[in-house]
């Protein structure tokens, strides 16, 4: 790897030291709040609506957070390549609080115009003028009937401070301060989580594995009472919430949002837990080729057949493979990618403190999208980097939308990244001339996929009962343990058997405390981007044009327009069905090699 560093250049933000800039913009940004109250407030529920000054107040609150989403920005971005500095952390938890108390303020604004009969609302989101919001304001409406009022919404935003807000910060904080010891070869070496990963899951020794595996279940152990703390309060400060606002289910208020309606959801679920002899055949299939009696956690993500050659790529080869299949897609996906590559959009390098794992933020539409991941040269960085860089170019090209219709569905948020993955697997595996990589490469590619949409399913299932369970009381480390060991072994069935460590997994999994019912989105984009990649393959010339133009739609579409758009229509049942059947040529061909 080379020692070139690639980090963040923030400076399109903020620059280094521009304290007082930052000043400067929070002083305004309580002007315009001020203005913003003189100019509305008691002023948007009248017997007629007058579209146009909706319009103002639209357009005015929209500015106001934009300026505090650069702030918030800047000091996120700031602690998420530093979580251990203190100074940054005080920084990132004053704009938090900031934040909060613009939120209070501004916060009659949505209750105010909810108030308004439904009949009215509506009208307002079609008439014409509304084009740039509408979308928007079609949710809102959605969510009227679960909305307090101001004072009850206040005090809700204020406590979420100290409770799901505390508690995921403090999740954080113990993750990035954790490390890991492990012997290599002969060496005892300390790893961060991020650094681990390569050593538990595709690196070519087992017992390195079985070590790196060893390491982590002993430290997560060791904190298991502070994970079964945090999480239990999270489930019951989401259970609180859903009371307060008479939500039917927990999923609710997310699929709401996520304009995903339950039966979708359900139908996707149930095909692929329909499939799951499609992962335990191929574990049977992997086992019989390596000669080991029994596979456990270790073997789910290793090599089918062993290779010493360890192929690794540097941060250029990276780089080019990267853009060279963009191009073979679309010379507007390439120049979009060399921006980021270009301008510093991108984190890369590992280094203590870093934040874990990888992300897109979109960050604001005036601005520009950032990335972070922990490129180490494997293969797999080459598809990590190639999924963010799919956010980061859907995010590039919504800019078109305003802040309020910015981002895209959560639902769908995930086709663009996996799609991206599909073009930059395909020309990684033309690249290749020797059939043990072309098998490894495939077989990676299964494994990858069988973690997407299989243990993201079994994920989704595992946190759906969790809050289920927690409206019975507080659960044990026990109770969690269990839930999480057998809701994963199910999809494996007896062709690899989940050892006693594997129970206590579910700690590093931060989207179970970062969010609710986010993994599913996972499998969602995974087999719509599978079949996508089927549409584009049979009609390269007209597939482009209408992709590129739906993600330029950003949120301004729900995720049934959009998919349509793209060729698909998920409410058909077969459709999920053909996602798989991708995953399932892999497997011929790999058998046929
Ligand atoms: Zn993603």
């Amino acid at each position: 790897m080379s020692t070139q560093k690639i980090v963040w250049n923030l400076e399109n933000l903020y620059k280094e030291n521009e304290l007082q800039e930052i000043e400067n913009d929070k002083i305004l940004i309580k002007q315009l709040v001020e203005k913003f109250i003189l100019n509305y407030k008691n002023k948007l529920n009248s017997k007629k609506i007058e579209t146009n000054f909706i319009l103002n107040a639209l357009q005015d609150y929209e500015k106001i957070y934009e300026y505090a989403y650069i702030i918030y920005s800047y000091f996120s971005y700031k602690k998420h390549q530093n979580n251990l500095d203190e100074n940054i952390s005080g920084k990132y938890q004053e704009i938090n609080e900031f934040i909060t108390e613009i939120e209070n303020k501004l916060m009659f604004f949505e209750l105010e115009l909810l108030s308004n009969s439904e009949e009215e609302l509506v009208k307002l989101a079609n008439s014409s003028n509304m084009e740039k919001y509408r979308e928007y304001l079609q949710k809102e409406i959605k969510f009227k009937k679960f909305r307090l009022s101001e004072k009850e919404e206040i005090i809700l935003n204020k406590k979420s401070q100290t409770s799901s807000s505390a508690f995921s910060r403090l999740y954080d904080e113990l993750q990035a301060a954790n490390e890991f010891s492990i012997k290599l070869d002969n060496k005892r070496i300390k790893l961060t989580y991020s650094q681990l990963s390569k050593y538990l899951s595709s690196y070519n020794n087992r017992t390195v594995r079985l070590n790196a595996a060893k390491s982590l279940t002993k430290r997560l152990k060791t904190d298991i009472k502070k994970y079964t703390f945090i999480l239990n309060h999270l489930l019951l400060d989401k259970q609180i919430s859903d009371e307060i606002r008479n939500f039917s289910s927990p999923q609710e208020a997310t699929l709401i949002a996520y304009q995903i309606n339950q039966n979708t959801v359900d139908s996707m679920s149930n095909t692929i837990t329909n499939n799951y002899n499609m992962v335990s055949d191929f574990y049977k299939y992997k086992s019989s080729i390596q000669n080991l009696n029994e596979l456990n956690e270790v073997d789910r993500y290793s090599q089918i057949i062993e290779s010493k050659k360890n192929k690794t790529y540097t941060w250029d080869q990276a780089k080019k493979i990267i853009l060279d299949s963009f191009n073979e897609f679309s010379p507007i996906f390439t120049n979009i990618a060399e921006k980021f590559f270009d301008n510093g959009w991108i984190d890369a390098s590992i280094y203590k403190g870093k934040s874990n794992g990888a992300f897109c933020s979109y960050c604001v539409p005036s601005k520009n999208p950032y990335i972070l991941l922990n490129f180490s040269g494997r293969a797999e960085d080459i598809r990590v980097l190639a999924h963010e860089l799919g956010h980061g170019i859907h995010a590039y090209l919504s800019r078109k939308q305003n802040l309020l219709q910015y981002s895209s569905s959560t639902a769908v948020a995930e086709i663009a990244s996996v799609f991206c993955e599909k073009l930059v697997f395909d020309k990684l595996f033309q690249m290749q001339n020797d059939k043990v990589t072309k098998i490894n490469l495939l077989g990676n590619k299964i494994q990858e996929s069988f973690a997407t949409i299989f243990r993201q399913n079994a994920f989704h299932i595992f946190e759906t009962q969790l809050h289920n369970l927690r409206k019975k009381g507080e659960l044990s480390s026990d109770n969690i343990n269990n839930l999480f060991q057998n809701t994963l072994q199910e999809m494996f069935g007896n062709s690899l058997h989940l050892s006693d460590d594997h129970k206590y997994w579910w700690i590093p999994v931060g989207h179970f405390f970062h969010y609710n019912f986010y993994v599913f989105t996972y499998c969602f984009g995974e087999s719509l981007a599978n079949s996508l990649f089927n549409v584009y393959k049979s009609n390269k010339s007209s597939f482009v044009d209408n992709y590129i133009s739906a993600l330029e739609f950003g949120g301004s579409k729900d995720p049934y327009e959009l998919t349509k758009l793209m060729g698909v229509d998920v409410n058909d049942e077969q459709f999920w069905n053909g996602g798989l059947k991708i995953i399932n040529n892999y497997i011929e061909t790999i058998k046929k090699l």
